[in-house]
């Protein structure tokens, strides 16, 4: 295993790579981001892990702050993994090339995460937009757990590079819940909340079609519906629902009519943001 924090070492140690799997991620990392690294594994030759905590994607600096770290780890994980090579750049190398254009979201994009973290995807696309112009991975992998990150970053490195931007489905605990960087800012009550959350939410989804499981529900009930889990979730986790949204997956647009959705939700246990979508 490779441990890389200069560019220039960067190129000379992939530039004859041309079927290397990039799996981008912010460290502190667990089985989900495990997950990845094994289809990279299995669809690419080569795998380049990157451990890279942005500091232009938080909107928030005290997120920034206190946003896990944990590098002796992350670096024990991706050895047992046998990854090829583990990128480690400062914020000034990645940074210092200041001409790229800037990214700005279309108003349409403007939804769920988006609308609450302003710049976040920004941040995310941008920085993105950096690595894989210095790597050019044939394949980049993402979680769908961050599903609206995914399709963000999917439609845009797509459209500019040959890099295909694969995502792999979420990786759960036995409880229900995401696997997240950030539950390990839930204290072991909490942690337990979130997968009742996750459980209810999956109740909620299959509530959603109507009895023969194709159609779903008509618009108004399924906005009462919503309404109604929403606050009963509330009442009963004492939790801040920043949005619980159904969306077309293959458009995110709210028009869903006997089409394939998810559920998507935002939300606030003691001060922690968790998100996930079923
Ligand atoms: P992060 O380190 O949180 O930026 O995540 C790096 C990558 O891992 C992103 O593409 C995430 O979507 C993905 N990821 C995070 N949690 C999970 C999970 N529970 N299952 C699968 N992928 C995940």
């Amino acid at each position: 295993m490779k441990l890389i924090k200069q560019i220039t070492d960067l190129n000379k140690a992939i530039n004859k790579e041309n079927d290397l799997g990039f799996v981008p991620t912010m460290g502190s990392l667990h089985k989900g981001h495990e997950f990845l690294i094994k289809i990279s594994h299995k669809l690419c030759k080569k795998t380049l892990v990157s451990i890279f905590v942005n500091p232009t994607q938080f909107n928030n600096k005290n997120d920034y702050k206190t946003y896990p770290r944990n590098l002796n780890k992350d670096l024990k994980i991706l050895k047992r993994l046998k990854v090829d090579f583990v990128y480690l750049p400062s914020v000034n190398q990645i940074y210092r090339d200041k001409k790229l254009p800037k990214i700005t979201l279309k108003k349409s994009q403007k939804i769920l995460c988006a609308k609450s973290r302003k710049g976040h995807f920004e941040g995310v696309l941008d920085v993105l937009n950096r690595f894989v112009k210095l790597m050019s991975p044939k394949m980049m992998f993402m979680g769908e757990k961050d599903y609206q990150q995914f399709f963000l970053v999917r439609n845009y490195i797509q459209k500019k590079y040959a890099t295909h931007v694969y995502s792999c489905r979420t990786i759960r605990k036995s409880s229900g819940v995401a696997l997240s960087s950030r539950n390990s800012l839930l204290n072991k009550t909490d942690l337990k909340t979130s997968g009742l959350i996750a459980n209810k939410l999956f109740k909620l989804k299959n509530l959603l079609y109507k009895k023969n499981k194709y159609e779903i529900l008509s618009p108004k009930k399924l906005k009462n519906l919503i309404q109604k889990f929403k606050e009963q979730l509330v009442h009963k986790f004492d939790i801040k629902i920043e949005y619980l949204e159904c969306r077309n997956s293959m458009t995110l647009n709210s028009s869903i009519k006997n089409k394939p959705f998810k559920l998507f939700v935002a939300y606030y246990l003691n001060n922690v943001r968790l998100i996930d979508n079923f």
